[in-house]
């Protein structure tokens, strides 16, 4: 593939044709002509050195702006062709530039990349040469529609200086708005531009110009046709039977522990290996076609060389799935990709479908699946956990177990040479256990298509994604602004917003928010919150926190505050948050849930925290606020601060299905990342 960087000229004239206002330009090869050019122009003009060498002008002493004269004209030309030859005496020079001097304006910028997931984006934000240092940018994925170009220009931070900030007057706010919209236009139907950046335009009181225009084409056709498979019918992930290749009676293989793990199948459990007749007290048998019966799914630990051999034979039996634990594919290289793509070939061929290879296979608790080599299984529960890493899914498992957590399916996804994340989410969509999807993501390959089938999976049961690689390191350097201002991990942040994924950093994030999200209640309706507490100190930070994480605590109306007077303690804070204060008694918090949910109207979700003390037992509490639940169509989000002594009361809510936390900073980051994904509420603590 080879990029092409074009000239400022031709990016201006590319603009030009889509609408997008660009000052008048000559180009010019000699001193005397950039003088006549100058004055054809209009004094004064600003000056720039072309060449395909040079990506940032400036930094090559190749922009003079401010001329004024002929003889200024004819100086600046010399200067800019001696600066540029000192920066890089190999550069190509292929003229000078000499453009209408724009007024001073409000510099913002406007670029767009093409990501290899998700395609192509744009980025807008505060421009200038300090872009990369306020990094003052949002992106979206195209296409877009004009809301969505609106939305984009309210929500960056420098949003005020359009609006008319300290008594400036307001910014041409619709002139900027068509603008997006061109470039939008020019970007999206343009096939052979891949990135390109403005930056700056510059936004005036009557409309704007673009007074620099870097845009980067491609001759390469990109047309990446992926074969679309059929379905995997819903059966295959509930066989009634199993063949274990490469089982084996040695503790130390991996062949011993996913058969061991297998052994409370209640189906039918087959060990292959060719050189025992009984393996785990199982009869074992010397291939998949010696075995009398049908299969249902073969899962293999054989060596990665031997893989097409027992793949064919899986074909051969008829075998529909068979997941390849064994590594050494695609991720070892050349010569592994070229062994899984026989693999694959030849699964193909015989219709057997493939989860993995170099993955763990399947874990469905309640159907006694459990194709890996995890110390313990997991429990049965209503969570399904998709991850593309099994470090992370021996992890999680373990400390499950630890945590009461259950999962109705755990399921590694390997290199997904045949199945796909997209395959195992339109699975656990229709799988009735599963009420929440975590996804544990490090790069998806057609980014497009994941999100057309998250965004219908999300909207019958909640998606939480974490996604590794945020950090820049180790990611590749940018030729351009946008480039270095939009990685890819803020396009996968914004392709999980766009199809309604929450994202989040951590994995107990992750089950917190799958767990706040199953609750049949489902999302907030809003932001409001009310906060009712007995302990004085977690109320200031409970409001620390709303700040941070962009939950709105309300003010109290007046009729509220009385109906409280009522029965509070005078010197009651008369505010929200609630200070019940350290004697509140469960009949305390009963009355004020009773008025709260007489007012239910002004808020959408409730954060109790309560501390234990001797007044107050948690059960009592759990119960009180099960009945205020019971009360409400609002949320309610509970804080049980303290140790032991509030498992009691956790229990009770765990079993009605009310998230409890036991750090108050998780209880607002979660719901602030909730209500970031569904109202793009932006708070400082989500960034
Ligand atoms: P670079 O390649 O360094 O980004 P630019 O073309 O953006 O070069 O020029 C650098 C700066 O000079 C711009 O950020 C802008 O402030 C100013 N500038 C460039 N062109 C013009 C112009 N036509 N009118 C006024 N100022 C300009
Ligand atoms: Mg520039």
């Amino acid at each position: 593939m080879t990029r092409l960087m074009l000239s400022e000229s031709e990016g201006y004239d590319l603009l030009r044709e889509y609408g997008v206002p660009v000052p008048a330009y000559r180009i010019v090869m000699t001193p005397f002509d950039a003088a006549d050019a100058a004055e054809a122009i209009g004094f004064p003009v600003v000056m720039k050195i072309i060449s395909p060498q040079i990506v940032h002008k400036s930094d090559a002493g190749g922009v003079i702006v401010g001329i004024g004269s002929r003889e200024a004209a004819e100086a600046a030309f010399d200067r800019i062709i001696k600066s540029a030859k000192d920066y890089d005496k190999d550069a190509e020079i292929t003229g000078v530039i000499v453009e209408q001097q724009a007024e001073p304006g409000l510099e913002l910028i406007i670029g767009g990349k093409t990501d290899p997931a998700f395609g192509k984006v744009i980025t807008f934000g505060m421009g200038g040469t300090l872009v990369e240092l306020m990094k003052d940018v949002t992106l979206r994925i195209l296409p877009l529609d004009e809301e969505t170009i609106r939305q984009m220009i309210r929500e960056i931070n420098g949003y005020p200086l359009i609006q008319g900030y300290r008594g400036a007057k307001p910014r041409d706010e619709e002139a900027l708005v068509n603008a997006l919209l061109a470039i939008h236009r020019f970007f999206l139907e343009r096939d052979d531009v891949v990135e390109f950046d403005i930056n700056p335009l510059r936004l005036y009181e009557n409309g704007s110009l673009a007074v620099d225009a870097r845009v980067i084409t491609t001759d390469e056709k990109v047309s990446r046709v992926e074969e679309e498979q059929n379905p995997v019918p819903m059966e295959y992930f509930n066989p009634r039977s199993i063949a274990v290749i490469g089982a084996s009676q040695d503790s130390s293989k991996m062949g011993y522990a996913v058969l061991h793990n297998l052994l409370h199948f209640p189906g039918q459990l087959y060990p292959v290996n060719n050189k025992r007749s009984e393996i785990q007290g199982l009869k074992a048998y010397p291939n998949i076609t010696a075995i009398p019966a049908p299969v249902d799914l073969a899962v293999i630990t054989v060596p990665a060389m031997q893989v097409p051999r027992v793949i064919e034979e899986c074909g051969q039996k008829h075998v529909p799935m068979a997941v390849i634990i064994t590594a050494g594919f695609k991720e070892m290289g050349e010569e592994g990709k070229a062994l899984e793509d026989r693999v694959k070939e030849i699964a193909r061929r015989h219709g057997t479908r493939i989860i993995g290879p170099n993955c763990l296979g399947m874990i469905i608790p309640t159907r006694g699946i459990d194709t890996t080599y995890v110390h313990q299984s997991p429990n049965p529960g209503n969570i399904a956990f998709i991850s593309q890493s099994g470090a992370i899914i021996n992890t999680v498992v373990d400390w499950s177990l630890a945590n009461g957590i259950g999962f109705s399916n755990v399921i590694s996804v390997g290199n997904q040479a045949d199945l796909t994340f997209l395959d195992y989410l339109r699975y656990v969509e229709k799988d009735e256990k599963t009420k929440a999807i975590i996804l544990y993501i490090e790069e998806i390959s057609d980014g497009k298509a994941f999100m057309d089938v998250v965004s219908e999976v999300a909207k019958t049961k909640p998606v939480v994604a974490i996604k590794s690689g945020s950090s820049r390191k180790g990611q590749a350097a940018a030729a351009s602004h946008t480039g270095s201002l939009s990685g890819s991990y803020e396009v996968y942040m914004e392709a999980f917003r766009r199809s309604g994924v929450i994202a989040v950093h951590t994995l107990t994030g992750a089950f917190l928010a799958a767990r706040m999200l199953s609750h049949p209640k489902g999302y907030p309706r809003g932001k409001r919150a009310v906060v009712v507490t007995n302990a004085g100190g977690f109320s200031v930070l409970s409001s620390d926190y709303a700040e941070r994480y962009g939950v709105e605590i309300i003010d109290l109306p007046k009729e509220v505050i009385e109906e409280l007077n009522g029965f509070l303690p005078e010197f009651w804070n008369k505010g929200n948050p609630i200070d019940l204060l350290g004697d509140a008694t469960e009949r305390r918090f009963e009355k004020t849930f009773e008025v709260l949910a007489r007012h239910q109207d002004l808020w959408d979700m409730a954060f109790i925290i309560g501390f234990p003390n001797l007044v107050l037992s948690s059960d009592h509490l759990a119960k009180r606020i099960l009945k205020f639940s019971e009360s409400t169509e609002n949320r309610i989000l509970v804080t049980l601060l303290g140790g032991d002594s509030m498992d009691a009361g956790r229990e009770i809510l765990k079993e009605q299905n009310i998230p409890s936390f036991e750090e108050l900073d998780f209880t607002f980051r979660v719901m602030g990342r909730v209500l970031w994904q569904k109202y793009r509420v932006r708070a400082p603590g989500l960034l």
